[in-house]
């Protein structure tokens, strides 16, 4: 039989094309097409409404920057919060730091996470044995304008900004989350990849610098999000977060006594070290 594909037309005349020999579940929920099947290359692939959201071969890095460059940044979050994360495997890096009292994960879509405790356990198997998660099913946007809870570090690992996800890059939402953070904390949020989805990233800082004291990026290279580096948004009141000496990293990272396979302390600090087009894009804004 021939293989199936999957493609993914996110940016114009450039198609993104998965072949594969096994659909493992297909299915369209009340808020998107979810797709997950075996690729040859990147293993167990994630697709809701035809865009890549995670791979069993590349989501270390995603989710070790998305989790493990606030968390040792800020080097004390008690009260953490994941926005989306419906495969939990950002919940999974949030959790390895003992600091981390609970986590509470705001994810729409309560089938990601039905199917993904199923099929992506390699990675995400922890998080359902730990007392410190709470997974609401909401939709973010609606939890920080109604929410008494208090975070020290907010993490969107959203979809990309269409369908349910295009709130999570609204004004609105982001000064529903200011108001969330306890003093000197930060959001994190996934801001596409800058080469292809430029005027995202302007249009977030731009939103950020309107509520927070300091807005950046900060970027990792992901194979599956083509197009070269993804940039995550960085919004905080504490400008001292971005510029965390070395060694205090160092110390930090040791201590927590975490395994990485992308992050290390010195990838930390070059992280925020943006190309000249990505650091025009974050100026811009
Ligand atoms: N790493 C991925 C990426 O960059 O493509 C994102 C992964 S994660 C699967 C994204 C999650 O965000 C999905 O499970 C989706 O259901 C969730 N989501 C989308 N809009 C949401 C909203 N308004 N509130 C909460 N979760 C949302």
């Amino acid at each position: 039989m021939a293989p199936r594909t999957f493609s993914e037309v996110l940016h114009d005349g450039f198609e993104l094309t998965y072949e594969t020999d096994q659909v493992l579940y297909e299915d369209r929920s009340d808020h998107q097409h979810l797709v997950l099947f075996d690729n040859a290359t990147f293993g167990k692939v994630l697709m809701l409404d035809g865009i890549t959201q995670v791979t069993t071969a590349d989501e270390f890095i995603y989710h070790e920057m998305m989790a493990h460059v606030p968390l040792f940044a800020h080097g004390a979050a008690r009260h953490v919060a994941i926005v989306g994360g419906g495969d939990c495997g950002m919940a999974e890096e949030v959790l390895k730091h003992g600091c981390v009292e609970t986590l509470t994960q705001i994810e729409i879509d309560e089938s990601v996470v039905d199917f993904s405790k199923e099929h992506f356990s390699t990675f995400n198997s922890a998080v359902f044995e730990d007392d410190r998660f709470h997974l609401k099913i909401a939709d973010g946007a609606k939890f920080f304008t109604q929410t008494d809870q208090r975070f020290d570090v907010v993490l969107v690992d959203s979809t990309d900004p269409v369908g349910p996800g295009e709130v999570l890059f609204s004004h609105d939402f982001y000064a529903s989350v200011y108001n969330c953070l306890k003093p000197g904390g930060l959001l994190v949020t996934q801001n596409g990849v800058p080469f292809l989805q430029r005027q995202e990233l302007v249009t977030s800082i731009a939103r950020f610098s309107r509520i927070f004291a300091e807005a950046s990026a900060y970027i990792a290279a992901i194979p599956t999000y083509v197009g070269g580096h993804m940039a995550f948004g960085w919004a905080t009141d504490n400008p001292g977060l971005k510029s965390v000496p070395l060694d205090v990293l160092t110390k930090r990272f040791a201590a927590a006594d975490i395994k990485t396979r992308y992050y290390t302390p010195a990838v930390h600090k070059a992280s925020f070290a943006l190309p000249r087009f990505i650091e025009e894009a974050v100026e811009e804004g």
